[in-house]
C-alpha cells in the first residue's frame, strides 16, 4: 500500500494581493534579494530572449521585462507601456505581486524548489512531479497563488507553466519519426523554468464559419503556415483567445480542434511557441471591466486588480524559429496531442486547485453577507449556504481523488487520475454560476443600495454610517462586503468570470461527447448484461 506524507487539501491562510497591496521596492542590481541575485537589466532581457537562466522572478524584474515594444491594441489605440497604461497596470501589479511572493522567506519553501540543473529556486510549478508528494506540493503552490487572487485570476503563470511541464512529460510522444521536435519542447520547457518565463496561449481558430473545417473555409482568416525558410516557419492569419497576452513573454500556440487529416489541413497543423514582442505580432484586445471613473478602487476590489484582458492574436507573418517548433504540418498528432502526451490531467489538476479557491472565496463571502444581515437564521438560506458548501467540499474531494489515484505515465512521470479531474471540469461552470445567483439572492436590494465607498469620507458621512449599518456589521463593513459581492457576482468583471467558467477549457458541448467517447463504458454495460442474463436463467430455471 502506498503511503501518503501530505494528504490533506488544507485552506491555507491566504495572501491577498487586492487593491492596496505594497509597491514592489526596487532590488539594487547585484544585491541579494531573499537569497536571490538580481542580475544586471541587461542580463535580465536576455534572460526573457533565452540566453542566460535567472530563475524565480521578482516583481521588479517582472515589470521591466514587460517594457519590450509588444503590440498591445485597446480601444482603437497602441498601448505605449502596458506596466503604466490605466487599463493594464493594476493586472501588471498583481503579476508582479505574484512572482514577488516567490522570494518572500514565509513563502520561498511553499513557491519554489531547487532546479535539478542550475541549482536556482525555480517556480514550483515548473515541476516535473515523479510522486504523488511532488503532486500535493504543486498543488499547494497553485493554491496560494490562488487564494491571493480569490481563484479570479485563472490565467496566472502556473496555469501555463504547468502545461508546459505536462508536455515535456511526454517529450518523446512528439515528433514520430523526427526526434527534433521532442528535443525541441524538452529544451523550451527547460528555458521557461529557468528563466520563469510568463506565457499565454492560443488554441482556438477565430469564428468565421463554424460550419465548415478550417482549411474549407470561405474566408481564409485562421493562422496557418504560409512558408518555411531556414530559420523556421512563417504563420499568417488570428488565433483566439489570447488571456493574459498583455502580461506574458511568450505565446504558446497549441492545436485543439480537430482536424482532417488531408494536404489542405496540414498547413494549419501546427504547434509552437514565440515571444509576443515578436516582429509582426499584434495582440487586439477587448474593452477594460476596470471602473477606472470609480470614486474608490475599494468600490470594484476585483475589476481593480485582476483583469486578465483577453485578446484577438494577428499573426502578419510572424517567424517562428525551428527550435521553438513542436508540431509541424502533423495533423495526426495534433489531433492525438492531449491523449499521447497525457498534459490535460496536469491542466485539470490545475484548474481544479483555482476552482477549489474560487469555490472557498464565494462561501466565504456568503457567509459573511448571511452573517452581516442575519438572514442565516432562515432555514432556505442555511440551504444556499449548504449549497456553496458542498460545491467546495466537492472540489476539494475530486482534487484529493485525483492524487489518490495517481498513476506514473509510461515516462515515469506522476499524472492524477483523470476522471475526477474531468468531473470538476464539466460540473464547475454550472456551479460557479449557481455561486454568482446565491450571493444575487442573499444580498439581493443590499447590493444596490451600498453606495461608493467613498460616501465614507464625504459630506454625507453621518449618514452613511447610521443608515448603512447592519444587524452584524457597521457601515464600513457592510459596505466593503457588498461592494465586494457586487463585484464577484453582478459587476462586468463577474460577467466575464462566468463566460471564463464556461468557455476556459473548451466548449461544454463537446467536452460531453468527448468524455463520454473516453469513458470506460464496457465494465457497466457488462454489468447490466451480465445482471438480465442471470435473471433471465433464474427465470427460465423456474
Ligand atoms: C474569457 C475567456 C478566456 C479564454 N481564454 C483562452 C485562452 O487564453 N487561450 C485559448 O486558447 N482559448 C481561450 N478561450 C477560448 C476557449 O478555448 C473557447 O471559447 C472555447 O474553446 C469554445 O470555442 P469558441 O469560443 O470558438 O466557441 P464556438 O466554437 O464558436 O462555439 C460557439 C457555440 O456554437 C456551438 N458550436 C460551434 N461549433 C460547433 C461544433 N462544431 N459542434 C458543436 N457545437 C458547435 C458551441 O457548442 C457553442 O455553443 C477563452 C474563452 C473565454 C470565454
Amino acid at each position: 500500500m502506498r503511503k501518503y506524507t501530505r494528504f490533506v487539501v488544507e485552506s491555507t491562510r491566504p495572501h491577498y494581493i487586492l487593491w492596496g497591496s505594497v509597491p514592489c521596492p526596487p532590488i539594487p542590481v547585484g544585491q541579494k534579494f531573499n537569497g536571490l541575485c538580481r542580475r544586471s537589466l541587461g542580463a535580465q532581457t536576455a534572460d526573457a530572449k533565452g540566453s542566460t537562466s535567472m530563475g524565480a522572478r521578482s516583481g521588479r524584474q517582472y515589470l521591466d521585462s514587460l517594457r519590450d515594444d509588444r503590440q498591445i491594441w485597446i480601444d482603437g489605440a497602441r498601448v505605449a507601456d502596458v506596466t503604466k497604461d490605466r487599463r493594464f497596470a493594476a493586472a501588471a501589479r498583481t503579476m508582479a505581486d505574484l512572482y514577488d511572493m516567490q522570494h518572500d522567506p514565509a513563502l520561498q519553501e511553499r513557491l519554489t524548489y531547487a532546479s535539478p540543473t542550475s541549482g536556482d529556486r525555480v517556480g514550483l510549478s515548473f515541476i516535473q512531479p515523479k510522486s504523488v508528494d511532488d503532486l500535493v506540493r504543486r498543488r499547494d503552490m497553485v493554491k496560494t497563488w490562488m487564494d491571493a487572487t480569490c481563484g479570479m485570476f485563472g490565467r496566472s503563470p502556473d496555469f501555463m507553466n504547468i502545461m508546459v511541464t505536462g508536455f515535456a512529460c511526454a517529450a518523446q510522444a512528439f515528433g514520430g519519426a523526427d526526434k527534433k521536435y521532442s528535443q525541441n519542447i524538452s529544451n523550451y520547457y527547460l528555458y521557461c523554468r529557468e528563466n520563469d518565463v510568463a506565457m499565454t496561449h492560443t488554441l482556438v481558430n477565430p469564428q468565421v464559419d463554424r460550419s465548415k473545417s478550417v482549411e474549407k473555409q470561405d474566408k481564409d482568416l485562421a493562422a496557418k503556415i504560409v512558408k518555411e525558410t531556414d530559420a523556421g516557419i512563417v504563420i499568417r492569419g488570428a488565433r483566439m483567445v489570447s488571456t493574459l497576452c498583455a502580461y506574458s513573454h511568450d505565446l504558446l500556440v497549441m492545436p485543439s480542434t480537430y482536424l482532417a487529416n488531408s494536404e489542405e489541413a496540414r498547413p494549419y497543423a501546427f504547434g509552437f511557441a514565440v515571444a509576443v514582442n515578436a516582429p509582426g505580432f499584434r495582440f487586439i484586445c477587448r474593452p477594460s471591466v476596470i471602473h477606472s471613473e470609480a470614486a474608490s478602487p475599494m468600490d470594484y476590489p476585483l475589476a481593480a486588480r485582476l483583469d486578465e484582458t483577453d485578446a484577438m492574436v494577428i499573426f502578419d507573418d510572424v517567424l517562428v524559429p525551428w527550435e521553438r517548433v513542436f508540431i509541424h504540418r502533423d495533423p495526426e498528432m495534433c489531433n492525438g496531442l492531449y491523449n499521447r502526451t497525457g498534459a490535460m490531467p496536469q491542466i485539470m489538476h490545475q484548474f481544479t486547485t483555482k476552482n477549489l479557491a474560487k469555490a472557498e472565496f464565494m462561501m466565504g463571502l456568503a457567509f459573511a453577507i448571511a452573517r452581516a444581515t442575519k438572514i442565516d437564521a432562515h432555514l432556505h438560506v442555511q440551504g444556499m449556504l449548504a449549497e456553496l458548501i458542498q460545491f467546495t467540499e466537492f472540489a476539494r474531494a475530486c482534487l484529493r481523488a485525483s492524487e489518490a489515484d495517481a498513476k506514473p505515465n509510461a515516462w515515469g512521470f506522476m499524472t492524477p487520475a483523470a476522471m475526477p479531474l474531468w468531473t470538476v471540469r464539466m460540473m464547475f461552470p454550472k456551479m460557479f454560476i449557481r455561486m454568482c445567483e446565491i450571493i444575487q439572492t442573499l444580498g439581493a436590494g443590499g447590493l444596490v443600495a451600498v453606495p461608493s465607498y467613498a460616501e465614507l469620507s464625504g459630506p454625507m458621512r453621518a449618514d452613511v454610517e447610521t443608515y448603512f449599518q447592519a444587524a452584524n456589521a457597521d457601515a464600513r463593513q457592510r459596505i466593503k462586503l457588498f461592494r465586494l459581492a457586487f463585484d464577484a457576482a453582478v459587476s462586468s468583471f463577474s460577467g466575464r468570470q462566468q463566460l471564463y467558467e464556461r468557455y476556459y477549457s473548451g466548449d461544454p458541448v463537446r467536452l460531453a461527447g468527448t468524455l463520454y467517447e473516453i469513458y470506460d463504458k464496457a465494465p457497466y454495460i457488462d454489468h447490466i448484461t451480465d445482471m438480465l442474463d442471470h435473471l433471465e436463467a433464474r427465470h427460465v430455471q423456474q
